[in-house]
């Protein structure tokens, strides 16, 4: 069975001192459960910070994007090699407000992942449909798209050291959480898909939902079968809110 996986997205958000008091009051109200994982993505500049304090802790370390090449003339980037040095075990890729306002493509999502793999770091590729896309009823062709990108770069066994997560942009801070059955049918979509290339990376392989997901909401989510996890952004900028959801996994 796999285990449930409960990943904070805390975005742009947090000074330092905020920063180090919610990875703080994570790290110590919560403790390591067999049944589930848990990951803050927190901003770059605070990954020093917090690896400190979550270095022998539970609570694993994970960064929200970086260039793909390891050095060079990249005004402003940072590396994944960068990453590495940092305690840094989970790289979000292709998350849409990355693929939206900062032009990330498909090409460069999968360069993304592979590099993370390269480096050791496990990416969580996002994926997901704008509410356009749904009311033309090709979300499952946008999401086969977005993945087949990465398949074709990395081949599908790489994904034995990945996760993905779904994300129905329509879904993201704006309240209106899929419904289970929703966001069930589209894992589970997803996943008889994958396992026509890979029955057992495909029976393996997390796949986690986002879009308000929140305390009130994810145990019913979570519940679903092919739901292992969700990917919480405005709700893990709470150290309770987060941790309740981690208690209900
Ligand atoms: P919200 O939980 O704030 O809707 O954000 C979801 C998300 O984008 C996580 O990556």
């Amino acid at each position: 069975t796999r285990r449930k996986f409960i990943a904070g997205n805390w975005k742009m958000n947090c000074s330092r001192s905020e920063a180090i008091q919610l990875a703080s009051a994570v790290v110590a109200s919560s403790e390591e459960k067999e049944s589930a994982q848990i990951l803050i993505c927190v901003p770059n500049i605070h990954l020093a910070d917090i690896g400190k304090l979550a270095v022998n802790s539970h609570v694993l370390l994970g960064a929200q994007d970086a260039y793909w090449q390891d050095s060079g003339a990249f005004t402003g980037e940072i590396s994944i090699s960068m990453l590495a040095d940092y305690q840094v075990k989970y790289l979000l890729v292709g998350h849409s407000e990355r693929r939206e306002m900062f032009a990330n493509t498909d090409e460069i999502v999968a360069k993304k992942f592979a590099g993370a793999l390269k480096h050791g770091i496990k990416p969580i590729l996002c994926i997901g449909e704008s509410l356009a896309q749904r009311e033309q009823g090709v979300t499952f062709d946008v999401l086969k798209e977005q993945c087949q990108a990465v398949i074709d770069e990395v081949g599908i066994e790489a994904f034995a050291d990945a996760c993905i997560a779904y994300e129905p942009i329509w879904a993201i801070g704006t309240g209106r959480t899929a419904t289970p059955e929703q966001a069930q049918e589209v894992h589970h979509s997803l996943r008889v898909w994958l396992a026509e290339k890979n029955a057992q990376i495909a029976k393996n392989l997390q796949i986690l939902y986002g879009g308000s997901m929140n305390a009130a909401n994810a145990s019913e989510l979570l519940a679903q079968p092919d739901i292992d996890g969700g990917l919480i952004g405005g709700a893990s900028l709470k150290a309770e809110d987060f941790l309740k959801i981690y208690s209900v996994a």
